[in-house]
């Protein structure tokens, strides 16, 4: 295993994480040598793991840890039991989508509540393992939420970045009770980012954002698992959210690794849906830019997705052209529409989650999608993340009532 610029190509060993992108800019990659691999093997050591209990790898990762991380002592491996989500086939999100079947895997199952455990796992266990004891992320909240919760589990200091009011209460109060300090940065998101990318090493820090190769690494897992739930195969579209990216170059490499080894024998299509007020990978593949110009000031209702300068892009614009795949940009409305079918239908999920459904629909209306075509949409984050778009009926917290008043509510005659 090796990390390799994805710019030009040029290549060093994994243990050393700075500097944490190539002297030409370009981010890193974790690239394996897949030669020996048998899917059939594989496939049975997998399925061997799913009877453990307890241990690394009783997590829906770190199971898959031959795809994931060969070379981590597996004595390092920091883990939560994370991944291990349901994948629930939602009648009432196909209906309203307008596709024959839809899967949607829910990856605020996760301890932390959302999908970044799946690769925050694996960052933090790298970083711990080349000794680092401050681990540090720029955040829209989850990001936070999810290395302060591993931080404090592995006994290490936690520095988070965080645009001032711009983070769920949810989210912050998760993060400053795991113990992590807390700091706000002026320009936000895309600042701290920029801030932790020149100054993480001179600092001593170890940075978990999602130019950190190993995230990427981890958050395969969730289309490993995903295939293997549905027994090595999976439907014609993967749709998913995209804020910085990190998810859907994560995904693509997971689908491409998979087809490699032949643990599935087709890939499918992969749709990353942005909010239109933050939307800049949507606008340069609609345009057929080269290049991604930056949102300067987004806006979205969605928090976890209000991000103008998606790091990862080239990746995922990579991602696209293996897949054949597609982008989309939906409204806060559509977003909220499809938040709703999801909550209502018994699953639940946080506003930046649902934008992968109101894409599917969106897509499905237009034809991109055929009506007879399958979806599996990743449902990233958990309902209670993200309270403050929490739509209450008008009517609910009436009373108190007394229990005959209650009753005769409820439609029984005295
Ligand atoms: C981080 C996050 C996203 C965006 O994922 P990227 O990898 O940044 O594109 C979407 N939804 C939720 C809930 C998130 O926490
Ligand atoms: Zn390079």
């Amino acid at each position: 295993m090796k990390l390799v610029c994805i710019e030009c190509g040029k290549s060093r060993r994994p243990d050393n994480p700075y500097p944490m992108s190539c002297d030409c800019g370009g981010l890193l990659e974790v690239e394996h040598d897949f030669r020996g691999a048998d899917a059939e093997r594989l496939k049975a050591l997998f399925d061997s793991r799913i009877a453990l209990r307890t241990g690394p790898y009783a997590s829906g990762v770190w199971r898959y840890k031959e795809l994931i991380d060969p070379g981590l002592e597996e004595a390092r491996i920091v883990t939560r039991g994370e991944g291990n989500t349901g994948l629930y086939d939602c009648g009432p999100a196909a209906s309203f989508a307008g596709v024959r079947r839809v899967w949607l895997k829910a990856q605020g199952e996760n301890p932390s509540g959302s999908f970044k455990d799946n690769g925050m796992t694996v960052a933090v266990s790298r970083g711990a393992a080349a000794g680092f004891r401050t681990f540090a992320c720029a955040s829209t909240g989850n990001t936070a939420s999810s290395l302060a919760m591993y931080a404090a589990w592995a006994g290490l200091r936690c520095v988070v970045l965080v645009p001032p009011g711009g983070v769920a209460d949810g989210k912050l109060a998760q993060t400053v009770c795991y113990g992590a300090e807390v700091y706000g940065i002026e320009g936000g998101y895309d600042t701290g980012v920029r801030l932790l990318n020149r100054c993480g090493e001179e600092l001593g820090l170890y940075v978990c954002n999602s130019f950190n190769p190993f995230r990427i690494e981890g958050q395969k897992s969730i289309v490993i698992e995903a295939a293997h739930q549905l027994d090595w195969t999976l439907p014609d579209w993967i749709v998913l959210p995209g804020g910085a990216l990190s998810n859907a170059s994560a995904l693509g490499k997971g689908l491409r690794e998979m087809k490699a080894i032949g643990l599935i024998d087709r890939l499918p299509r992969v749709a990353v849906v942005q909010a239109e007020g933050a939307s800049p990978f949507h606008r340069m593949i609609a345009s057929g830019g080269k290049e991604l110009v930056p949102e300067p000031a987004p806006r979205t209702a969605a928090s976890a997705i209000r991000i103008g300068n998606p790091p990862s892009w080239r990746k995922a614009a990579r991602v696209l052209r293996e897949t054949d795949g597609v982008t989309c940009a939906v409204s806060d409305e559509e977003i909220l529409a499809a938040k709703r079918v999801i909550d209502r239908a018994g699953v639940g999920c946080e506003p930046a989650a649902a934008a992968g459904l109101a894409g599917l629909k969106k897509l499905a209306a237009d034809g991109t999608i055929g009506k007879d075509e399958t979806a599996l949409v990743i449902l990233t984050g958990h309902m209670l993340k993200d309270t403050d778009a929490l739509r209450v009926a008008p009517d609910a917290g009436g009373g108190p009532f007394s229990p005959d008043e209650l009753l005769a509510r409820l439609g029984r005659r005295a």
